[in-house]
């Protein structure tokens, strides 16, 4: 990926010096064949000026990069592959769960302070954590709190206990850990059967899934310990996962425990940070940031029902997706002056966008990218979307193998066990880094020009007066840095806007999903199909 001219800054090149000279029309160059020092011009302006987290490669470890030939993926796999995030742009990845669990997603863990031997050791993790930032790129490792493995030993040594005391009342003094989970002699909805006994335990997502006490003053300890565990081992944020099952129907005792968890992780580590999964509705999910924790997953942009999708399937209007993210900067505000929204269009609980469109040439795929790689946050991009990967229905399909080879090669992982065989709607890695017009270098142009204007991420966004049901357009201003204005064509056809009275007279960047041109003269801004421009004052 390094190294490589894309076309897009090329005729961005082309075209800022079009719109700096006198010229009442803009130039359009015939081919890729602009002269160096304009690309040079333009690739000194497309700097690198993110801040930290400001755009986070979200990994599925079990099926990234398999160092050792086992067919799973694994912690030194991923530190092979640096160069290829760190080349994407991301300057920070979030790992699924690392730590010792007897499923393949690690998602109920069995041992909070080991590495999980399929993913290697603690010293790889280690090496990884150094790899990563000597190239400035943060860690961000998932933190799964609301319940353990069944195998836990906390778990274990409880059911083993209540198992041995017969009808009589438990004692935390002869066992602490049945304080660590919620046992009840009487069912109740989310809760399963201690065999051997006449106990339940509130399992909400599933029986080998017990969820821990979080009133537990002991489990507090135990969790302030294994949060210094990881900062000690140089992470730099955790994603919190299911939050609001950690007190279910009780918001407020959910972000009370937040807050919590929060202070006590930056007693440790001052800048520590926290992005959490709330998967509901956002009036809800905008009240968690009143916890003090940085992020929360934008869920209403997500998914093949989200304002992105919805959007590009024309039930919402291109005005809908501005006004929405408008919006949502007041509702967040109204929480915490210091929230930092985390736009996503995907996750691995969710089918890959690659299959939201029906008979998409690609071009709606790259849009949606570009929709959720420029909103303002902190953005995720779920591994393998840069490479419109597909898989959905059960949860293993939405956890293929990333997509390196159509074939077998070095490195490619075998998947999950239960997944179906996947056909790939458009070619893999080795295929698109060549192409211009690929998938993946759309992305990297979209995560470079996110990077490259502070105001992308940093600013507060306005809907432009010269948005219409097919053109997003809207103003983005961080107060600090040159502000931007930026134009999406969400349909099928080109489209013309007057921007004269709008103060933006440089085309300082493009996105175009197959190599068109947009141009901007005398005021008037042409973008192709699903075209996306970006001017400057
Ligand atoms: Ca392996």
């Amino acid at each position: 990926m390094s190294g490589k001219i894309r076309y897009s800054v090329i005729l961005s090149a082309a075209l800022l010096f079009a719109a700096c000279t006198d010229k009442k029309e803009a130039e359009v160059p015939e081919g890729p064949s602009a002269s160096l020092s304009q690309m040079s011009e333009v690739n000194a302006a497309l700097e690198n000026n993110a801040d930290k987290f400001t755009s986070t490669y979200e990994i599925f470890v079990y099926s990234f990069f398999d160092s050792d030939q086992d067919g799973i993926g694994d912690l030194n796999g991923i530190t092979s592959k640096l160069d290829y995030i760190r080349d994407l742009g991301f300057n920070a990845v979030w790992l699924t769960p690392v730590c010792d669990s007897p499923t393949y997603h690690k998602y109920d863990v069995r041992d909070y302070m080991k590495i999980d031997p399929q993913f290697g050791t603690m010293e790889d993790f280690d090496a990884l954590v150094s790899a990563f930032h000597e190239n400035g790129i943060s860690i961000i490792t998932d933190l799964v709190l609301n319940h353990t493995s069944v195998e836990h030993p906390w778990f274990t040594q409880a059911a083993d206990y209540l198992r041995s005391i017969g009808d009589a009342e438990p004692d935390i003094n002869e066992c602490p850990y049945v304080d660590y989970f919620n046992f009840s002699r009487e069912f109740q909805t989310g809760y399963a059967s201690l065999q051997g006994t006449g106990w339940y335990y509130e399992a909400r997502f599933w029986e080998g899934m017990p969820d821990l006490n979080l009133d537990s003053e002991a489990v507090k300890d135990e969790i302030g310990k294994i949060m210094d565990f990881w900062i000690g081992h140089g992470v730099d944020g955790f994603r919190l996962d299911a939050v609001t099952s950690y007190y279910t129907g009780n918001d407020d005792g959910s972000i009370a425990f937040l807050q919590w968890l929060a202070e006590r992780g930056r007693q440790t580590k001052e800048d520590l940070y926290f992005v959490a999964e709330a998967w509901t509705d956002r009036s809800t999910y905008a009240k968690y940031y009143a916890s003090g924790i940085n992020s929360m997953f934008d869920f209403a942009f997500a998914d093949s029902g989200g304002i992105i999708a919805s959007a590009l399937k024309g039930s919402y209007s291109a005005k809908d997706y501005v006004t929405a993210m408008s919006s949502e900067q007041e509702l967040y505000a109204s929480y915490s002056q210091y929230y930092r929204n985390a736009p996503f269009y995907t996750n691995h609980d969710m089918g890959r966008s690659a299959g939201y469109y029906a008979g998409d040439d690609g071009s709606k795929t790259k849009l949606a990218g570009a929709m959720n790689i420029l909103m303002s946050g902190n953005v995720y991009v779920y591994y393998g979307e840069e490479l419109g990967m597909k898989g959905a229905g059960k949860d293993e399909n939405k956890r293929a193998p990333m997509y390196w080879t159509a074939g077998e090669s070095e490195g490619k992982c075998a998947g999950p066990e239960n997944m179906d065989d996947i056909e790939m709607k458009f070619p893999a890695y080795d295929e698109q880094k060549d192409d211009p017009y690929s998938i993946l270098n759309y992305y990297h142009e979209a995560v470079k020009i996110r990077d490259a204007f502070p105001s992308v991420a940093n600013g507060k966004v306005t809907a432009s007066e010269y948005c219409t049901d097919t053109a997003a357009v809207f103003e983005k201003d961080d107060g600090e840095h040159e502000p931007v204005l930026i134009a999406m064509n969400i349909s099928a056809e080109p489209c013309e806007i007057d921007l004269g009275s709008s103060g933006y007279t440089k085309l300082s960047a493009v996105l175009t999903v197959s190599g068109e041109y947009i141009t901007f003269a005398d005021g008037k801004l042409v973008l192709p199909a699903y075209g996306t421009a970006v001017l400057t004052k």
